[in-house]
């Protein structure tokens, strides 16, 4: 039996050899864990692209795709390493239901592109929608849960309650910082399991003193990688598009992180969300995004730059709702530091910035689609027909 290339499973030194082996392979765009390589590429278009225009732009990626791919395989020939074509998968991850036209190939094959991928135990589909994977998930979980409840005459609750958390828990809570942002419903599927377990363990005192709920662990999660591709790998923080949006969020709450994760109210609703991150109806976004011709504030005759500061703590617009936000914050200082601050310290507070947030981005909202209406220019509506409204064009994906 003829042997290319290998090392010998199981020794000390394998997963060293083997690293040492594929490191050459591993360049910018191309990612690797053990024997699994990735490659990625992406294009981004302004708002206004026409459909040719995309058209070339996604024919470009391709060409940067297939360029990678051929580097692996050139790598592949000289590293006596064989890459099976047949099990390359390939999938395009957009908001965009337009038909997407060339396939990149590999090795002589082109890849067929399909809605989703499966990538180390993770299956992510075409549209980021992580429903379909949480309940395989949940499903496994109840298998291994029920196993569990067969046998849990021969243990303690302490050992009941290890054994859940090594074998049920790791897999509800693998990767979940991916898909943390679903839907309630999904999620509640991997809740029933926990209340499932409780009862099996059949000591809800200690459960709760050893475990966080899955919603912190989730957070925690989240709020990790978040930190990480900030701070940490500077080549992310050089991609993502808007890094100050997000910085400001980080810088907001990151002196109170252990409060707002400890908290035990107030929801992030989507318009308090649009305020703290600044991505909504601010003109500065609009402008970013290729929404507005410019940064400008519509409600100010000056047009000074519509921030998430502008609207909130100076435009002349919002003043009656402002007088009764500064009665709750206190002290005159209304930047995003101040309103977590407010936030956190308690339920009371949290409505007021939520509500203060919920009526002024509802009249921005309100006043664009006026604006849209009324203006000369033909709107986004008409010039991009069957394209989705203006308004569910600022809804997360
Ligand atoms: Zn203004």
């Amino acid at each position: 039996m003829a042997i290319n290339a290998g090392v010998p499973q199981g020794s000390v030194l394998s997963a060293t050899l083997f690293l040492l082996h594929i490191n050459d392979l591993l360049k910018p765009g191309t990612f690797g864990y053990a024997d699994d390589s990735t490659v990625a590429e992406r294009y981004t278009s302004s708002a206004r692209a026409s459909g040719s225009q995309i058209q070339s732009l996604r024919e470009a990626m391709v060409g940067r795709l297939n360029s990678s791919l051929e580097a692996v395989s050139a790598w592949g020939n000289a590293n006596l390493v064989e890459f099976n074509a047949a099990k390359t998968q390939a999938c395009l991850f957009s908001a965009k239901r337009s038909q997407f036209s060339p396939a990149p190939t590999f090795r002589g094959a082109a890849v067929p592109i399909t809605d989703c991928l499966d990538i180390l135990g993770v299956t992510l589909t075409s549209t980021l929608n992580f429903g379909p994977f949480i309940e395989a998930k949940a499903h496994l979980a109840a298998k291994k849960l029920g196993i569990l409840a067969k046998v849990r005459q021969y243990f303690t609750q302490e050992q009941l309650l290890k054994l859940y958390q090594a074998q049920v828990r790791s897999c509800m809570e693998y990767c979940s910082h991916l898909w943390d942002g679903s839907a309630r419903y999904q999620l509640d599927a991997l809740e029933a399991i926990e209340r499932r377990a409780k009862r099996i363990i059949g000591n809800d005192a200690l459960v709760e003193s050893k475990l966080q709920s899955l919603e912190h662990r989730r957070r925690v999660a989240s709020l990790s990688v978040f930190y990480r591709l900030h701070f940490g790998e500077s080549e992310w923080r050089q991609r993502l598009s808007q890094p100050r949006a997000g910085l400001a969020v980080i810088a907001a709450i990151s002196p109170l992180f252990e409060e707002w994760l400890e908290r035990r109210h107030g929801v992030l609703t989507y318009r308090l969300t649009q305020v703290l991150t600044g991505h909504g109806s601010f003109g500065r976004f609009l402008f970013l995004i290729g929404r507005e011709e410019t940064p400008g504030c519509h409600h100010c005759e000056d047009r000074p730059e519509d921030t998430v500061e502008h609207t909130v703590a100076l435009c002349p617009a919002w003043a009656e709702h402002r007088r009764v936000l500064r009665d709750v914050v206190g002290d005159g200082d209304l930047s995003r530091p101040a309103l977590v601050q407010a936030m956190v310290r308690s339920e009371g507070d949290w409505d007021a910035v939520s509500s203060f947030c919920e009526a002024v981005m509802l009249a921005k909202e309100e006043a664009g689609r006026v604006r849209e209406r009324t203006s000369s220019r033909p709107s986004r509506r008409e010039r991009h027909s069957g394209r989705r409204g203006s308004r569910d064009d600022l809804r997360p994906p």
